[in-house]
């Protein structure tokens, strides 16, 4: 017989510990939101704050969903949503139903269009484990033509796991360590995974069931005096959707843009000179573009310019080593976080500025 209180005891355990470790690592870093400075769009005011997220206008029909993890973990990453005269489009599935929930309670504050559809920018947990919410309110979903198949190929596994056969490689990186440094970065790797572990097994998967294939793109949705304009670009995890708002200047880009934030690099489909390809056409946007970044606060161009300084700088402390001869293995933990950067949040060392370098290298060898 399945004991469902002690299940039940366990799952409230897991809730009430710190084992989301690496975003509460991280959270302590995230200094206090600044506003994307004297943007006369973005609202000062938000419609409504729940400390783990905030939702304000940022141009007409425009809103953005902004998260800070430090409170709570309920988004975990930034949304939006686009409200026409006639239909509304959801963006993210975030780290679960209860934020999707939240952030469809905010669009029902500002309007009662019926709802188009959601869109994931992409499969990763924290953008796609709250799906279930659409699949109960019979709400089509968009993502990627793959981002189906990756959240079933990447978290159905470890939904009942063994804790143990899933975190033990990790947990052995820490003991194996050959110094404080790497068992430092091996720390926020299991720390990382633990958070993703859990969270994985707290939701039930919910699949996009409106595929977006990159070949078809750009698709432009109207929304009723309001368009949508969906592209796909290469980068952060070979699922990125984009959504722009072309009249306003408005750009959600997903985590294509960690804005003062290091970047997450670990996907086995980013790529290093295809994202810094991705944020070149970015950089060339209007001057006056407005991005809602994936993580991190709202920006200008100046965001734009900080993540490629960011990857400029990692290729910069990489192509020294490899022009040393050091090893991959050793230089992917050999990068220093220059001083203009210290206030930028990593995730994981190994989720971030490793993996990074490991590209790198394979690139330049030609692998
Ligand atoms: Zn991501």
């Amino acid at each position: 017989m399945i004991d469902l209180s002690k299940g039940f005891s366990r799952r409230q355990f897991i809730a009430r510990t710190s084992c989301f470790g690496a975003w509460y690592a991280v959270a302590r870093l995230i200094p206090v939101p600044a506003l994307a400075a004297g943007d006369s769009r973005v609202s000062q005011t938000p419609i409504v704050d729940k400390g783990f997220a905030s939702v304000r206008k940022i141009g007409e029909g425009l809103y953005a969903t902004i998260s800070d993890p430090s409170k709570g973990l309920t988004t975990i990453c930034n949304g939006g949503f686009l409200v026409g005269k006639d239909t509304a489009l959801l963006l993210e599935g975030f780290a679960g139903p209860a934020g999707a929930t939240f952030q469809m309670d905010a669009l029902r504050m500002v309007s009662r269009v019926p709802v188009q559809g959601a869109l994931d920018t992409h499969y990763h947990f924290d953008h796609s484990m709250g799906n279930s919410f659409y699949g109960a309110n019979g709400l089509p979903l968009w993502a990627h033509a793959t981002a189906a198949k990756r959240i079933v190929e990447s978290y159905a596994p470890m939904q009942g796991a063994d804790k143990e056969a899933v975190l033990g490689p990790f947990e052995k990186r820490v003991k194996d360590a050959k110094s404080d440094m790497e068992r430092a970065h091996a720390q926020s790797d299991l720390n990382a995974m633990t958070g993703v572990f859990q969270i994985a097994n707290a939701t039930v998967l919910g699949l996009p069931n409106h595929p977006l294939d990159p070949a078809k793109l750009p698709m432009t949705i109207d929304l009723g005096g309001l368009t949508a304009r969906v592209e796909s670009y290469p980068g952060h995890s070979g699922t990125d959707i984009v959504v722009r708002a072309p009249e306003q200047n408005v750009v959600y880009t997903g985590d294509l843009l960690f804005s003062g934030w290091y970047p997450v690099c670990f996907d086995e489909k980013a790529t290093i000179s295809g994202w810094r390809e991705t944020l070149k056409k970015f950089a060339a946007f209007d001057k006056d573009t407005l991005f809602v970044p994936g993580h991190g606060q709202i920006c200008g161009q100046e965001g734009i310019a900080s993540i490629r300084e960011v990857f400029d700088d990692i290729a910069g402390q990489a192509e020294k080593m490899y022009r040393a001869g050091v090893p991959v293995g050793e230089a992917q933990h050999r990068y220093v976080v220059p001083d203009k950067f210290k206030n930028f949040p990593i995730y994981a060392w190994g989720f971030t500025i490793g993996p990074a370098i490991t590209k790198l290298y394979a690139e330049w060898q030609g692998k």
